[in-house]
């Protein structure tokens, strides 16, 4: 059975909310993933050179990435070469195959943040500004104080006008503490408040921002690595996690961003936002295969509990079959 026929039996029938917000939040990536490619394997009986080329643009116009494709491509052909298979459907099978394998190869995935008794878990939050930066830790923090966490806020973008007071309202209707500093003031020493705080406190989960500029690579290397030097002496491990935000409507712009940040940062996830917003939604995998970092969660819509623990199987769902 093909990846997309076990896809079908294991969610199709499945009503939770979680497997619905999915579909819904896919729904836009899913008209012009899933729609194109049956279209596609409708207008040919067999497989050819064409067909492969309108494969290859279905891929990388919903934003998979001409590298991933190419290989994806170059692999779907082989195999159809190899396995003398000629019929389009069992082709996209193949291909659904390629991309499910393509990430889970790449090692075992916890999405969610760990915790060990009696020390904070530290999430450090990067990303440049306008992605749901703000949001997304808001969100954060709403998922954990469900699951009975003690959350801190930590507003270390003193850079970016409002993004405290932002951040500050967010504490305010999530009921719990946040720790800030004067406009402009080091955030570093905006951590180092966070980390006292939290231990003071006994807080589980430390969410801190951070000012989201890429302009000079090495200010922010440099400013991200005092951050995290800061933390690390009040809180051992400090930072156990670090998140990146990237926006799905900005395509490969997102990937542009992953990149950079990755080279200045050592990333632990990323956090997908707007999903529900974008037509691309190969934007997943090509963070995937760029970087080799996961996709922890994804953002489905602008309320609270609009974020998903990312899945792999329900966003293949999502993205490829087709509404009955
Ligand atoms: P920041 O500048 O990066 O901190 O961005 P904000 O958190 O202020 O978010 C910018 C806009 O994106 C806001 O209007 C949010 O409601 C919206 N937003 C954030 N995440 C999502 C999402 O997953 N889906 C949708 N549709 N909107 C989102």
């Amino acid at each position: 059975m093909g990846l997309i026929s076990y896809l079908k039996n294991k969610w199709g029938k499945k009503s939770d909310n979680d497997t619905k917000k999915y579909s819904q939040g896919l729904q836009k990536s899913r008209q012009n993933f899933s729609s194109k490619l049956k279209n596609l394997s409708a207008r040919y009986k067999t497989v050819n050179q064409e067909y492969f080329e309108e494969l290859e643009q279905i891929l990388i116009e919903s934003d998979v990435g001409i590298s991933l494709t190419l290989n994806i491509i170059e692999e779907v052909l082989q195999r159809s070469k190899q396995e003398h298979i000629s019929d389009p459907e069992q082709i996209n099978e193949i291909l659904v195959d390629r991309m499910f394998l393509g990430y889970a190869s790449k090692g075992d995935i916890q999405n969610e943040l760990s915790f060990v008794e009696g020390i904070p878990t530290v999430l450090l939050v990067v990303g440049v500004n306008g992605v749901g930066k703000t949001t997304t830790i808001a969100k954060l923090a709403y998922r954990y104080i469900q699951k009975g966490k003690k959350v801190l806020l930590v507003a270390g973008d003193t850079f970016r006008a409002g993004a405290t007071e932002q951040l500050s309202i967010w504490a305010e209707r999530l009921g719990i503490d946040i720790v800030t500093g004067a406009s402009e003031a080091d955030p570093a020493s905006v951590a180092y408040d966070g980390m006292r705080k939290a231990k003071e406190s006994h807080c589980d989960l430390v969410i801190v921002d951070t000012a989201g500029r890429l302009q000079t690579k090495a200010n922010l290397m440099a400013e991200l690595a005092k951050i995290k030097r800061v933390m690390s002496k009040e809180i051992a491990d400090a930072p156990q996690e670090t998140f990146l935000i990237i926006d799905a409507t900005t395509g490969q712009n997102g990937v542009i961003q992953a990149k950079a940040f990755a080279e200045v940062t050592n990333l632990t996830g990323v956090v997908i936002t707007k999903m529900d917003g974008t037509s691309k939604g190969g934007i997943i995998l090509a963070i995937r295969d760029e970087l080799g970092v996961p996709v922890r969660f994804i953002g489905l819509g602008e309320k609270m509990d609009d974020l998903t623990e990312f899945d792999l199987d329900k966003y293949l769902y999502g993205l490829c079959v087709e509404d009955e």
